[in-house]
């Protein structure tokens, strides 16, 4: 049904681009091709709640195994979705198949989380909300179990517009997290007023904080800063047992990274879950009903 969309999204988008750039074009036609063959695929990378050691949750990564190219990284077609107004299915079908995944998940854990990346582009559609909370329906899921990534950066277009849409995304019960948060150029005067429950620290501050006392520094200011607004905070871009301490020692709440786990397909994640967390997991729960 969204493929319905894509030739007007595609041809209607974007004046800026360079129609005569065959490289570009090639792309934005192959990954409206991709997106209507379902080609795209999701990985899945765990999130863990440092305190307690357990899985909280997932993040969904797009991959596009681009039939003559080979794999093409999100930072390079999620930018050409951007401009051709792609990105509007792109986001419907990874969000279809994240709740998808999340319902699959309920064996094992009912309240472990899955988040998405959005656009600033998602923002400026009137129907986001919309097909938002359709897909929670669809699949029988709590809105409090999905979170809604978004950059300061795609958070400061359209501020207004940003704030209300969040704000009723809010109102429904949808997490909303701040992603890459210190490689922007927001103010936190405006970052203050967005409904936001969540801060993930950029990985750029994180992966060397352990060798670099100034990354350090920034990571520590910035969980005492964000808990002192209520926020949550997520440390992306965990490589080392050495960074894990020194965020468990800081007080970060959260952790997400290659030493915990790379991103998985579906099924190599569910494998992961079984041998690394599930008896914890299900003993955590135990305890937690008889409590
Ligand atoms: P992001 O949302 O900040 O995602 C985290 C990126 O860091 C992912 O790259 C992930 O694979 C990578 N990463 C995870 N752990 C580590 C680590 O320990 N070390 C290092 N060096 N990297 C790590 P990926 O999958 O290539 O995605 C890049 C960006 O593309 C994402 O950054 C996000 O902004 C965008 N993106 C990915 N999927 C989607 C999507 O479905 N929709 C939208 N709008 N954007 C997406
Ligand atoms: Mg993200
Ligand atoms: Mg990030
Ligand atoms: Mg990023």
């Amino acid at each position: 049904d969204h493929a319905g969309n894509l030739d007007t999204f595609a041809t209607m988008y974007d004046p800026v681009m360079n129609p005569y750039s065959p490289d570009r074009l090639t792309l934005m036609t192959d990954l409206r091709e991709a997106i209507r063959r379902n080609e795209l695929s999701l990985h899945l990378q765990p999130q863990r709640h440092l305190e307690s050691g357990l899985v909280s949750g997932f993040e969904a990564l797009v991959r596009w195994p681009h039939g003559r190219r080979g794999p093409i990284p999100p930072d390079e077609f999620i930018p050409v979705a951007e401009r051709t107004g792609l990105i509007r299915p792109l986001t419907r079908w990874v969000l279809d198949e994240a709740l998808r995944f999340c319902e699959r998940l309920n064996e094992v854990d009912d309240s472990l989380t899955v988040s998405i990346n959005i656009s600033a582009v998602n923002l400026r559609d009137p129907e986001f909300i919309r097909d938002v909370l359709n897909l929670l329906d669809a699949h029988r899921m709590a809105a409090t179990r999905l979170k809604l990534e978004v950059t300061e950066t795609a958070a400061m277009e359209e501020p207004l517009r940003s704030l209300a849409v969040l704000s009723e995304l809010r109102d429904h019960g949808i997490s909303l997290s701040i992603d890459d948060f210190g490689t922007g150029h927001s103010s936190l005067s405006y970052l203050r007023r967005l409904p936001v429950d969540e801060i993930k620290i950029d990985r750029s501050f994180v992966m060397y904080m352990d060798a670099n006392e100034g990354d350090a520094t920034i990571v520590r200011a910035t969980v005492n800063l964000c808990h002192d607004l209520g926020y949550q905070v997520v440390a992306e871009g965990v490589e080392t047992q050495s960074v894990l301490d020194q965020l468990t020692a800081m007080g970060c709440d959260g952790a997400q990274g290659y030493y915990l786990s790379a991103p998985l397909p579906e099924d190599q994640l569910l494998e992961w879950l079984e041998q690394h967390h599930r008896g914890k997991q299900l003993l955590h729960q135990k305890t937690r009903r008889a409590t």
